[in-house]
């Protein structure tokens, strides 16, 4: 649609074994012709989205918190600290040089409560903003009783802020859907916008880690449930196809197709990972 623009803000990286993110995939696994595969310890870039449309802004997902070091818990400041990123990265501060303040966004989206999507939504708390997440990821982190892994109480247990629960498949604004993706959590979803230039752009966050999570469908040790995963790939596929979309990837700056039509490599190149309209 006609005046819809998505722009794309790099908070940085975290860092992790390529093993935690596509898990025994076959080309670093050791065999017994080549035992002297090295481990990797890959760049993941954090990603979140301002969603610009006519009928106001839709932030997708809101990154690391600065104060990582002292919230996370200690393993996992370990497995995949966020130690590569410069202070205009800080989501606060990257969002303010885009032009906007947390009074400027009508809807938060979270597409799921991993502390390194999560961990900006307190600066919305007392804004009008509502915060729509999917009702199985609230009931999944309000069973925990304590901080979990990348779930931390910090993220959401905090006043004045406007949870939203989402059900499903469902129209946020016009040209702009949540896509219930579930596996990586309980109630991970994705974003689906169609643009008048770039066509459909699909944003699965963590339901794709990489492209190779998505080409070659391979599970990461961090999912919760990998058959329900499976799943929701095969439905990102079967959009990807009926829509000639592009799908960008939660940790990636490659991205993925299914359809005839792609962006083409040299547009996504000027576009990615700025801009989309
Ligand atoms: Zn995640």
């Amino acid at each position: 649609m006609r005046g819809i623009r998505i722009r794309a803000l790099h908070h940085g990286n975290l860092r992790t074994d390529y093993d935690v993110l596509v898990t025994a995939h076959p080309r670093y696994l050791l065999t017994r012709s080549d035992q002297s595969k090295p481990r990797i310890w890959c760049e993941v870039p954090s990603l979140t989205y301002i969603i610009e449309h006519p009928d106001g802004n839709v932030l997708f997902d809101a990154s690391v918190h600065p104060n990582w070091e002292q919230e996370w818990l200690p393993d996992y400041k370990e497995l995949a600290p966020w130690d590569d990123h410069t202070p205009e990265q800080v989501f606060e501060v990257a969002l303010k040089r885009a032009g906007y303040g947390p009074e400027d966004i009508k809807y938060v989206f979270i597409s799921h409560l991993h502390t390194d999507h999560a961990g900006n939504t307190r600066l919305f708390a007392g804004t009008d903003a509502k915060i729509l997440i999917h009702e199985a990821e609230y009931k999944g982190v309000a069973n925990l009783p304590q901080d979990q892994n990348f779930f931390l109480r910090c993220d959401y247990d905090v006043p004045g802020l406007k949870w939203t629960p989402l059900y499903g498949d469902q129209e946020i604004l016009r040209d702009v859907y949540a896509i219930s993706l579930p596996g990586h959590t309980w109630g991970t979803m994705g974003l689906m916008v169609h643009l008048e230039h770039s066509g459909t752009i699909i944003l699965p966050s963590d339901a794709v880690y990489r492209k190779e999570s998505y080409d070659l469908e391979h599970p990461s040790m961090i999912s919760l449930d990998p058959e329900e995963w499976r799943r929701s790939l095969r439905k990102l596929k079967l959009l990807a196809r009926n829509y000639d979309a592009t799908i960008v990837p939660g940790h990636d700056h490659a991205v993925c197709h299914e359809g005839r039509s792609p962006i083409r490599e040299e547009e996504r190149l000027r576009l990615h990972p700025n801009l989309y309209e």
